[in-house]
């Protein structure tokens, strides 16, 4: 990603996982990514009602807050048999933000109360890169992982709701899938991929 070698852009987002994934998608030569963070910049509230339309306001808001070209992304987990919940409020689904074990739990009451029900789910991940915070013309990819929600958690790797979601191809739970491998195959690395494929045809 020689283009942008010796540019910073801010990362709109102060998860310590999230900011390595996206360092090593750019690679050595690509921008200096700054956590949000370190420049004073507070979390942009979460107002949109689709993952796309929070990617773009988390990346316009760190953008103008910082006058640096600005990454975002926002993902979650989607289950058909409720409507696509928990989806946009995946983190705080049982209330309290990030709380995996009453997330889970709920989810799994949530199933158990439609016996019978299909169990497919998908998580989604979006990504948006803004030049500035005006940019008319924004990258966006978006990656989705495919599975079902087992009946009972699994593994103690991962994070979030990974020891319930079982990937279409896998006899087990995210969490018991090698870290490398579940990046490659998740909804974020397959976003991460589709957006360093754009960044790199606009070279
Ligand atoms: P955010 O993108 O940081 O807002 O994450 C939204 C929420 O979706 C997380 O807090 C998790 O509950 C869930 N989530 C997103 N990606 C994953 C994943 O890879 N595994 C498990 N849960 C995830």
């Amino acid at each position: 990603m020689t283009q942008v070698e010796g540019e910073r852009w801010v990362i709109a987002s102060s998860n310590a996982g999230k900011l390595a994934e996206f360092r090593d998608l750019l690679g050595d030569a690509g921008p200096t990514c700054v956590p949000q963070q370190q420049l004073g910049v507070v979390d942009a509230e979460e107002t949109g009602l689709s993952f796309i339309e929070n990617a773009l306001l988390k990346a316009r808001h760190a953008a103008q807050a910082t006058g640096l070209p600005a990454l975002a992304d926002d993902s979650g987990l989607c289950v058909d048999a409720l409507d696509g919940a928990p989806g946009l409020y995946s983190a705080r689904y049982a209330g309290g933000h990030g709380d995996a074990g009453a997330n889970i739990a709920k989810l799994l009451a949530a199933l158990a109360a439609r016996p019978g029900t299909d169990r497919r789910a998908r998580f989604v991940a979006v990504i948006a890169w803004l030049r500035h915070p005006l940019d008319p013309q924004p990258v966006v990819a978006q990656g989705v992982w495919q599975g079902r929600i087992l009946g009972h958690p699994r593994g103690a790797g991962g994070f979030g709701y990974d020891p319930v979601f079982q990937p279409d191809g896998h006899d087990c739970s995210a969490a018991e899938l090698a870290p490398a491998l579940k990046n490659r195959l998740s909804h974020r690395g397959q976003a991460l991929a589709a957006l360093r494929r754009q960044l790199l045809d606009l070279a």
